[in-house]
């Protein structure tokens, strides 16, 4: 190839500052196309090139100028097939990583006469040898809601590329695990999960990257491939790939978690730290539980539980998706308790199942509210700590948050240090507890919950405040907080009661 001389401004780092610039050099915004040979012959022009390199298609209009072999070189393959051009001189060339924001998709396959009873045979492998699906398999579901998805590679990685068309996604939606060469994703979108699952073609590294595009709502699941070399087909569909499904439909998914830390709350109550697996990507949101599977005397037996933030001190953080993200579990140990019991013996090491989060509360719930009134009893302050740091973090708007803390005696009341601190430190924050089997020395409240407590304690900062109660307790204890707070003038939406 002749090297012919760039205008000023057009050297490889003004390439490279342009494709980090963040401009659009499909003219596609970002998604990618299936690209049919027709379409491609189309952009057979300097200033409408696209090249076909390897099955990838890429739009090379604004790699022209910046082009060593000049414009001339290029428009050799304009339109068509380049593998063999740039085997032949541009072999040194990176180019899936020069000209990865050039992308523009992946070569269509060609429909293959086939005998009828041969064809689902082939749509199953055009699936996963050609990665892009044009729809996912919808089940109770409007098809346009439906997210798609797409792969492609550099030479040492795989991005998984799902298209989900929903605004506002964020990285809590992603559930992501990699285990035994399976890759397992679900992104959440309100009421449904769109499901990947596959069993990749090649190894990959443990540590899985999975970047979300809000706005757009694309989800980039980066995986690092363990030997360098071009992958032919992203894998095999596994049960339930590319399908759109209602999230009750759909069974727990668990993965083992190891224990590394287990310590003394109260006389009763301890606080697991569970160790997330290093490919697994995952956060519960606030209000949420999971559920906890060991294996009790020969059977399974499945629990729910709320993880916690480590301290109430924690500004409101997410755990980190990458490695050491951990799950904290505050449990309370029944002596005669099935599960708790077990779940006591654990030592530090030892492993458990853990399933994907779920749980009716949504952010959305406390976002303009000005009174939090928080209604706990006894392990039922557990969705209540991370409540708690994410409204005194985030909620701009918030006056007062108000916890009602029912307990037996004093030495059940979890974290107590830490609530006292916590009035001190935020001016907003009130806390008081209520004791139904105090010693004699006790002189705070005492009693069960009851009506008079409640409407004495939960006062609005003023009148009409947005205001929402959180129950969570024994289910009688719950019950009866809904009733009385209803007697007292609250209406439906301003209650949300934590359960299974
Ligand atoms: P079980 O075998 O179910 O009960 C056996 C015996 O234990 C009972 O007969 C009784 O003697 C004793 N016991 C059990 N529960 C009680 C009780 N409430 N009061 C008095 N005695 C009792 N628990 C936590 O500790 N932390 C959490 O974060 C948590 N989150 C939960 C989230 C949800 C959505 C739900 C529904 C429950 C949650 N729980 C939590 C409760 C947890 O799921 C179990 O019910 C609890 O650990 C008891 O299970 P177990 O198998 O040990 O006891
Ligand atoms: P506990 O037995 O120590 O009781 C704590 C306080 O609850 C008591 O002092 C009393 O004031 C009140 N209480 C208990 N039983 C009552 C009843 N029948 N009527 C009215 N008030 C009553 O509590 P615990 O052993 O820590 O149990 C906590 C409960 O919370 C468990 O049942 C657990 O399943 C539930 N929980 C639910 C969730 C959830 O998200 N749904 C989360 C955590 C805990």
């Amino acid at each position: 190839m002749l090297l012919v001389p760039l205008k000023p401004g057009r050297s490889l780092m003004d390439w490279i500052r342009l494709t980090k610039s963040g401009k659009d050099l499909t003219g596609l915004k970002g998604r990618l196309i299936e690209v049919t040979e027709e379409e491609l012959a189309k952009h057979n022009k300097t200033d409408d090139c696209w090249i076909c390199i390897r099955g990838l298609v890429y739009n090379v209009t604004p790699y022209m100028e910046y082009h060593p072999g000049g414009e001339g070189e290029l428009m050799k393959a304009a339109g068509a097939d380049g593998t063999d051009l740039f085997d032949q001189v541009h072999r040194w060339v990176n180019y899936e990583s020069m000209l990865k924001e050039c992308l523009v998709g992946r070569m269509a396959l060609k429909p293959i006469a086939l005998p009828k009873e041969s064809t689902s045979a082939l749509s199953e492998e055009k699936k996963c040898l050609n990665g892009m699906l044009p729809e996912s398999k919808i089940v109770g579901t409007s098809k346009s809601f439906a997210p798609s998805y797409d792969w492609f590679q550099t030479d040492c990685s795989v991005t998984v590329v799902v298209y989900t068309k929903q605004k506002g996604m964020n990285s809590e939606m992603v559930i992501l695990d990699y285990e035994d060469s399976r890759l397992r994703g679900e992104i959440i979108i309100r009421d449904y999960s769109y499901l990947l699952n596959i069993e990749l073609s090649n190894a990959v590294q443990e540590d899985i990257a999975v970047h979300v595009a809000e706005k757009v709502g694309k989800v980039e699941i980066v995986l690092k491939k363990k030997d360098n070399i071009p992958w032919k087909k992203l894998g095999q569909p596994l049960e339930s790939h590319n399908s759109f499904i209602k999230r009750t439909d759909q069974g727990l998914y668990y993965r083992k978690c190891k224990l590394i830390s287990k310590t003394e709350v109260t006389h009763d109550t301890r606080l697991f730290c569970l160790l997330l697996p290093q490919s697994t990507h995952f956060q519960v949101p606030v209000g949420q539980h999971v559920y906890l599977k060991q294996i009790v005397t020969g059977k399974e037996v499945v629990k729910p539980y709320t993880p916690v933030s480590c301290s109430l001190q924690t500004h409101f953080k997410e755990p980190s998706c990458h490695d050491g993200a951990c799950l904290f579990l505050m449990i309370k140990i029944y002596p005669s308790g099935l599960f708790s019991s077990e779940l006591d013996r654990l030592q530090i090491g030892d492993y458990i199942y853990v399933s994907n989060p779920e749980g009716s509360f949504q952010k959305c719930q406390v976002q303009t509210l000005e009174d939090l009134f928080l209604l706990a009893a006894g392990t039922g302050f557990t969705p209540m700590i991370k409540l708690l740091n994410y409204v005194l973090t985030n909620v701009n708007s918030l006056w007062t948050v108000k916890l009602m803390f029912f307990n037996k005696t004093e030495d059940d009341i979890l974290w107590r240090d830490q609530l006292e601190q916590l009035i001190l430190q935020d001016k907003r924050f009130e806390a008081q507890f209520i004791l139904s089997e105090p010693s004699k020395e006790w002189n705070g409240k005492r009693g069960k919950i009851s009506s008079s407590l409640l409407s004495e304690f939960f006062k609005r900062s003023k009148q009409d405040s947005k205001v929402l109660i959180c129950i969570c307790g024994p289910a009688p204890f719950t019950e009866q907080g809904e009733r009385f707070l209803k007697d007292l003038g609250y209406c439906k939406e301003e209650i949300h009661s934590f359960t299974a």
